[in-house]
């Protein structure tokens, strides 16, 4: 999508802050308020937002054990970010959201600044291929541990891509959960059949599939993953998957 395609967006921004300050004051620091607004706008003009439906199924894989690093591909307007931070505990849990469209992440900043989770959540605006990279050195610079939890919801075709990125460079490790959202609609089938192969099938995968993101970023075939689909009837009564992999540990390479 290009950065002029933003139209629809611009429209949300003005409908959730062109309203009399007092009417504002309210909904601040009010995640749940600032979630019902975005809903209530989709429902005009379908935003790419998760929604709370496939939602409550990734709340309730954080919930799970605690999680201090949580990140997302793909922030759009700032919508799951709001939604899944909002249920981090303050204990200095961080929720890094990579965008590569800087008037969408402008958005972002200000809902999720109106749902009072600035200090939850950090946007890193550019294409995850590469923002990925510089965040992995930074992490390196304090005491480095991999993701605990990911959200996959950017552009179909990256899924895998990313995801081998995100393997090399060591962000997933045993205890990562990854989610992926629209595995059933439009669907992600090489995703799908990447995190559910076997390592064996990974890692011929892996050895014939050049990386866009570099060459050198072929993955790590011996990640255990254990990986299937959950179901969810969407508001509509459309049908989607996401699909959730542990990663449970590195086989003997
Ligand atoms: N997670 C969001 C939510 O539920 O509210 C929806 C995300 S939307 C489906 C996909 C977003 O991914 C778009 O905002 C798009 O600009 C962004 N995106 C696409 N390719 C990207 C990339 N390579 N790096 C970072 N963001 C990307």
């Amino acid at each position: 999508m290009s950065d002029e395609n933003h139209d629809k967006e611009l429209r949300v921004e003005k409908f959730i802050f062109d309203r009399p300050e007092a009417e504002l004051e309210k909904i601040k620091g009010n995640p749940q308020k600032v979630l019902q607004l975005v809903e209530e706008y989709s429902r005009k003009e379908n935003l790419m937002i998760i929604g709370p439906h496939k939602g409550q199924i990734v709340i309730d894989k954080i919930k799970e054990r605690p999680r201090n690093i949580l990140a997302e591909l793909g922030c759009y307007i700032g919508y799951s970010a709001v939604l899944f931070a909002k249920e981090l505990p303050d204990d200095g849990s961080k929720y890094y959201s990579f965008e590569v469209n800087p008037t969408f992440a402008k958005i972002a900043q200000r809902i999720i600044e109106l749902a009072g989770l600035e200090k939850k959540v950090e946007i890193i605006v550019g294409k995850a291929g590469q923002t990925l990279i510089d965040f992995q050195a930074w992490l390196q610079k304090g005491h480095f541990r991999a993701i605990d939890f990911i959200l996959i919801d950017h552009w179909k075709d990256l899924y895998v891509p990313d995801l081998r990125l995100l393997e090399s460079l060591s962000l997933i490790a045993p205890g990562t959960t990854i989610a992926a959202d629209n595995i059933y609609i439009p669907g992600a089938p090489e995703y799908k059949w990447y995190v559910e192969a076997t390592p064996e099938e990974r890692r011929e995968y892996n050895s014939t599939h050049e990386n866009v993101n570099g060459k050198s970023f072929t993955g790590r075939w011996n990640i255990l993953y254990d990986s299937k689909a959950v179901t969810s009837t969407l508001g509509n009564g459309m049908r989607d998957d996401v699909e959730i992999t542990e990663t449970l540990q590195y086989l003997d390479a």
